[in-house]
């Protein structure tokens, strides 16, 4: 099973991505957690992305792309993949398109998880006291936000022409949207 997930910042998709992935057996790959573990480690990687983070930015392409591109080529990733965070541009798009063709394989369904756009805001807030994630404040959720809807949103609209995308409702329990993407993914991949 080769998945994505996709959705706003804040709409549960690291949280969902873990407990998916183990339903399907398959390793979760989150960009922002493999960056944010590079910055706590002080890497020279986490150098590179540490204040392009704090500050709700994208990481650029081409970095990005080769990371995953990296850990796609682990063994563990050959027979399926969950990926949180990534693409998240048009760029990242062709990339993965470029890798998987390479290695003969496709994409099997893109899950965007759907929640109100006044409650990912809350979210977000509600997260950053608990987490203390640095990227975290008001002013940033606000521009990951706009940079959201700038340049990773139009890409729901791709996979949907693709016939991929699978659209969840993302309010609710984490138990009840878990139950409610596996089923809709299974029925989505005709198992
Ligand atoms: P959220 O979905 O809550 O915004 P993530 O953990 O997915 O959080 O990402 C945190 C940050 O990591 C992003 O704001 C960005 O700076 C960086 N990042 C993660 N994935 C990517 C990506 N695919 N391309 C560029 N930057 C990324």
């Amino acid at each position: 099973m080769r998945l994505l997930i996709m959705g706003a910042p804040g709409a549960g998709k690291g949280t969902q991505a873990v407990g998916i992935a183990a339903h399907y057996g398959v390793p979760a790959i989150s960009t922002g957690d493999i960056f944010r573990s590079n910055v706590k480690n002080g890497t020279p990687l986490g150098k590179q992305v540490d204040a392009i983070m704090k500050a709700g930015n994208y990481v650029p392409d081409e970095l990005t792309e080769q990371i995953v591109a990296d850990r796609l080529d682990h063994p563990d990733a050959g027979a399926g993949f969950l990926l949180d965070g990534f693409p998240r541009t048009m760029h990242q798009v062709d990339a993965l398109d470029d890798y998987l063709d390479k290695h003969g394989k496709a994409l099997d369904a893109v899950i965007c998880l759907d929640v109100e756009p006044e409650d990912l805001i809350a979210r977000l807030i509600k997260r950053a006291e608990i987490e203390k994630r640095p990227d975290d404040n008001e002013e940033t959720i606000r521009h990951r936000m706009d940079v959201y809807l700038e340049s990773t949103r139009p890409l729901l609209d791709a996979y949907e022409g693709r016939g991929l995308l699978v659209k969840v409702d993302g309010n609710g329990s984490v138990e009840e949207v878990s139950t409610r993407i596996a089923a809709a993914v299974d029925s989505a991949v005709g198992h």
